[in-house]
């Protein structure tokens, strides 16, 4: 039996995307025809449930296309970490994309859902962080009187409180996740929590 809290990330992870949408729709901001493509971006990612899911998805292809995407993370990996180690940041195409495709569409992560449009959010601590956008909502946003802005807050709180309840008991202590697609990967599923 599937675990009810990817469930519950998936309902999420829809309502991100319909702001997402929604944002992108007033803006007149779509990916398509870009010139850039933000799968070679350089994103860490922080919880657990969202490196699970994404191994479920993981498991839903064949063991040869398993093999073949974890080539591919192993090799972002010893690139990034080249780069990295020049002080520079890694402009590296997902493994996971193939050809313009997420391999794993259904079950990538929030950053990957929500990267684009001006957003903003509240940390914990009280302080406000904004992001402008990308350079083609930008550019499309100086045209505009008042540009929209995606309100990320309500959504972290919802992920973390699912990731506090799919770490259960271990909860507390619980280590913060720092880690990019490739090293979710190649590390194999989060050993944490009620993974069913
Ligand atoms: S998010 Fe912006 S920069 Fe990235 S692919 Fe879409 S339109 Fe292009
Ligand atoms: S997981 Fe998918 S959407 Fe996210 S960066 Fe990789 S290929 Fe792009």
């Amino acid at each position: 039996m599937q675990n009810p809290l990817f469930k519950k990330l998936s309902i999420l992870y829809v309502q991100m995307e319909e702001e997402y949408d929604h944002v992108a729709g007033k803006i007149g901001l779509s990916c398509h025809g870009c010139p850039d493509n933000c799968c070679n971006s350089y994103f860490q990612h922080h919880t657990h449930i969202e490196w699970a899911y994404l191994w479920k998805g993981m498991e839903s292809h064949s063991d040869e296309k398993q093999r073949e995407l974890l080539d591919k993370a192993g090799e972002y990996i010893t690139k990034s970490q080249a780069l990295l180690a020049q002080g520079l940041r890694p402009r590296i195409m997902c493994p996971l994309n193939d050809n313009g495709l997420c391999q794993l569409y259904e079950h990538r992560l929030m950053i990957c859902r929500m990267h684009g449009v001006p957003n903003s959010f509240v940390r914990p601590d009280g302080k406000r962080i904004s992001f402008p956008g990308c350079f083609r909502c930008q550019e499309l946003g100086s045209d505009l009187e008042e540009v929209p802005v995606l309100e990320r807050t309500r959504f972290y709180q919802e992920l973390a409180s699912l990731e506090i309840a799919f770490a259960g008991s271990k909860s507390k202590g619980l280590s913060k996740v720092n880690l990019t697609i490739a090293e979710m990967l190649v590390n194999g599923p989060p050993s944490v929590a009620s993974q069913k």
